[in-house]
């Protein structure tokens, strides 16, 4: 056979157009920097290669109205929908009195009914074994279905952080209350930016990032804030707390420990919770 020059030099042609892509797809990214200038205030580089990389976190599923959604990996669960063993009850004050007050810890008397845990009338608030300082929490609540009463007699409930700062758990879907005691309120604080609240017996979302009030030497140095989304909707954006929930009276700090349990207040409405998980959080993990 007898193959031409002109076929030759086809073909190297074609070969050395697939040399410079494979050369292309090879090119070596670096992976970092050690030449950059330093970041203003801290001790890395632009880019910086030494710097650590972040801890993987697999993320979790969202929730829909039929079914709970999936923590993310490093969550800490509280109720999955089984069983309360993260949980007791707590009969005792909430809010400023809960700081130094108090109350009878037993056993948990709420229902778990159709992968929720429903408040029973007359029962004590629901307060978890463990005790958090700075985290991320998601939780999920539904008011009841039947309205039976307005303003704060509907669908009431509350997400207490530390036993002492509340995000206020309402139905707020056409029911007129105070605006500081609305869903999503910092009670007696601050009201919600939006009302963003699904019609009664809907599954709503709290998505909350608390950073923990400071106190060195039995004063305060850093006050507590609140980042709340309800129902993905931004009511605060690191708003800075004033002090533990008080009903009818203004707040101030009181001293207290660094750790503190979540509270979800029986206010004896049947409100339902699921899908709840907390992730305590080191606000200086990227800093170091
Ligand atoms: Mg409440």
């Amino acid at each position: 056979m007898k193959i031409s020059v002109s076929k030759i030099s086809l073909v190297c042609a074609a070969g050395a157009i697939a040399l410079s892509a494979w050369a292309q797809s090879a090119k070596q990214y670096p992976t970092g920097y050690s030449d950059t200038p330093l970041i203003p205030g801290q001790k890395y580089r632009v880019h910086d290669d030494s710097r650590p990389r972040p801890r993987v976190v697999t993320p979790g599923e969202f929730s829909t109205e039929a079914a709970p959604g999936k923590p993310p990996s490093d969550a800490i669960v509280l109720f999955d929908g089984s069983d309360l063993s993260e949980w007791q009850s707590w009969k005792g004050p909430l809010g400023f009195d809960f700081i130094g007050g108090k109350g009878e810890i037993g056993p948990p008397q709420w229902k778990v009914e159709d992968g929720a845990m429903v408040v029973v009338k007359g029962a004590p608030s629901l307060m978890s074994k463990r005790k958090f300082g700075d985290v991320q929490l998601h939780v999920e609540w539904a008011s009841p279905q039947e309205v039976v009463a307005a303003s704060q007699g509907r669908g009431n409930s509350g997400v207490l952080l530390m036993g002492a700062y509340e995000i206020q758990v309402l139905d707020s879907y056409d029911n007129k209350t105070y605006a500081d005691g609305q869903a999503a309120a910092i009670y007696g604080q601050y009201p919600p930016l939006v009302n963003a609240s699904r019609p009664p017996g809907h599954w709503q979302v709290y998505d909350i990032v608390f950073e923990a009030p400071r106190f060195q030497y039995g004063k305060l140095i850093k006050p507590a804030y609140a980042t709340v989304f309800h129902n993905g909707v931004l009511m605060h954006h690191r708003r800075e707390i004033l002090g533990p929930m008080r009903h009818k009276l203004a707040t101030e700090y009181e001293p207290q420990p660094a750790e503190g349990p979540l509270v979800l207040q029986m206010h004896t409405n049947p409100v339902r919770y699921r899908n709840i998980w907390v992730r305590p959080l080191d606000l200086t993990e990227n800093e170091r």
